[in-house]
C-alpha cells in the first residue's frame, strides 16, 4: 500500500467523502472539487488521493460481495503491462483475507493500479 501522506483525520474525512460520493454515484471529478475545497489541495493532488481511495473502497466492496456470494478464495488479476510489485501478486489463489506477497490484501497498492481480484474457484 502506498503511503499518501495524510494525517489521521485527513484519511477519515477523504475515506467519508468518497464513500457518499460512492453512494451518491457522483463521480471523481465530484470528489476531486470537494477535496480542493476542503484541504486546499491543487487539483493533481486531489485526484491521486480521491481516485485511490475511490478504488479501495471499490475493491473493498467487491470482496465483501464475493463473500456474501459464499466464495472463500481471490486471486489477483493485474491489467497489462503490470509494476513489479503487483506482478508477484498475480497467479495463486488465497483465501479471502490473506496477505499477497506485496503485503497487501486488495488492489490497489499504488496511484494508477489497475488491478483487480477476482473469485478463485476450485474446478
Ligand atoms: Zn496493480
Amino acid at each position: 500500500m502506498i503511503d499518501l501522506n495524510l494525517s489521521a483525520n485527513e484519511q477519515k474525512r477523504v475515506g467519508e467523502l468518497a464513500a457518499e460520493n460512492l453512494r451518491q454515484g457522483s463521480g471523481l471529478s465530484d470528489l476531486t472539487k470537494r477535496l480542493q475545497e476542503e484541504f486546499s489541495w491543487d487539483i493533481y493532488r486531489a485526484i491521486e488521493v480521491g481516485g485511490f481511495t475511490l478504488d479501495t473502497i471499490r475493491m473493498e466492496l467487491l470482496l465483501e460481495s464475493y463473500r456474501e456470494g459464499g466464495q472463500t478464495m481471490k486471486y489477483w488479476r493485474t491489467s497489462t503491462n503490470p509494476c513489479p510489485v503487483c506482478a508477484k501478486n498475480s497467479g495463486q489463489g488465497l483465501p479471502l483475507d490473506d496477505t499477497f506477497p506485496s503485503g497487501d490484501k486488495l488492489p490497489p497498492v499504488h496511484v494508477g493500479c489497475r488491478c483487480v481480484v477476482l473469485p478463485f474457484r476450485l474446478s
